[in-house]
């Protein structure tokens, strides 16, 4: 889940930030992002050379750049996200047609709000409540407010806050949008990977075409043959080429090798497929995926092992995508 924060000054955005943080969200802000690229610029931050630097990096790479980079920087994590300092409608448009993300938006009664500021003494220092009205532009606001999934009027206490943001989350959990199709297939995978029999490596396999499902396969031994949950793992040590030696259990064919041999079993061309798996396949998975015509993998994440078959892959021009930016480590291997 993705949510983007949006609303009047001093109304409680840092606060619920902070909370999301708590909550173990990642945390991005625009302005945070805007800042980063003035220093690298070498050049001031203020208000008008924030603006200033949206707006070109608007005209070197596209209107929905600023949004798009942060929007894919927290998909990457495949954590839940908070992207702070939302200030105009067409950001939390953009935002709001994107995979499960919701909009939260913080308002107060003026005077409530001027009252937080001043106690804060922010950097503008102190000011007038006139002043204080006047730096914002209010109908911008409002605009912005109308377009959340959940709109809060902040002025009670800190603790009804927190409440509020409960039933907000609730509310965006209870309707996350539909998957696409890599998480579609992705999730059917992650489905397959709860019969594994090895607990060495829970994982699944699907292989697709067309957006079509074709066959299944998970981790397990052999037909006919004990499981590693009823006789134990099997061990193997093996001795690399720069003397480093790992542990495998080798009682198991893998998800993919299962995928493929239940593809040749019934009859089904897999040919010009889409393989979905856990993380980066082992060197044998990938030769068998190579010869069986599949032309793209799909992994949830890395293994950190996986050099070999990535080059593997680059060598038989299978493309190779990972859809989050972790890499899978084994124990005691
Ligand atoms: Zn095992
Ligand atoms: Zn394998």
């Amino acid at each position: 889940m993705i949510i983007g924060l949006t609303g009047s000054m001093a109304a409680g955005k840092g606060t619920i930030a902070d909370f999301l943080i708590q909550r173990g969200f990642q945390h991005y802000s625009v302005e945070y992002f805007l800042i980063q690229e003035l220093k690298k610029r070498g050049m001031i931050v203020n208000k008008d050379n924030l603006n200033g630097v949206y707006k070109e990096m608007q005209v070197e790479n596209g209107k929905e750049y600023v949004i798009d980079t942060l929007y894919e920087l927290a998909k990457k994590t495949g954590k839940d996200s908070v992207i702070e300092s939302l200030n105009c409608v067409e950001e939390i448009e953009l935002l709001k047609l994107k995979q499960n993300c919701f909009i939260v938006a913080l308002d107060a009664a003026a005077h409530i709000r001027y009252e937080r500021a001043m106690n804060k003494e922010s950097e503008a220092g102190m000011m007038s409540l006139d002043e204080f009205l006047e730096a914002e532009d209010r109908e911008k606001v409002m605009e912005c407010v109308k377009l959340a999934d959940f709109a809060i009027i902040n002025e009670g206490t800190i603790a009804e806050l927190k409440v509020k943001l409960s039933e907000a989350i609730e509310k965006f959990e209870g309707k996350e949008k539909r998957p696409s199709w890599d998480e579609y297939f992705m999730e059917i995978c992650k489905a397959v990977a709860k019969r594994a029999t090895c607990d060495r490596g829970k994982s699944g396999c699907v292989i697709v075409k067309d957006k079509r499902l074709l066959v299944t396969g998970y981790v397990g031994s052999p037909k006919g043959i004990p499981h590693c949950d009823e006789v134990g793992h099997q061990m193997k040590t093996i001795v690399h080429e720069d003397g480093t030696r790992t542990q495998h259990c080798v009682r198991t064919t893998h998800a993919e090798q299962n995928a493929i041999c239940q593809a040749a079993m019934v009859g089904i061309p897999i040919d010009g497929g889409i393989l979905y798996c856990k993380m980066t396949p082992c060197s044998t998975c990938a030769k068998m995926i190579i010869n069986a015509g599949i032309k793209k993998v799909i992994c949830e994440k890395k293994y950190h092992a996986g050099k070999e078959s990535e080059e593997l892959f680059s060598q038989a021009r299978i493309e190779i995508e990972f859809l989050e930016d972790t890499i899978e480590q084994y124990k005691n291997q």
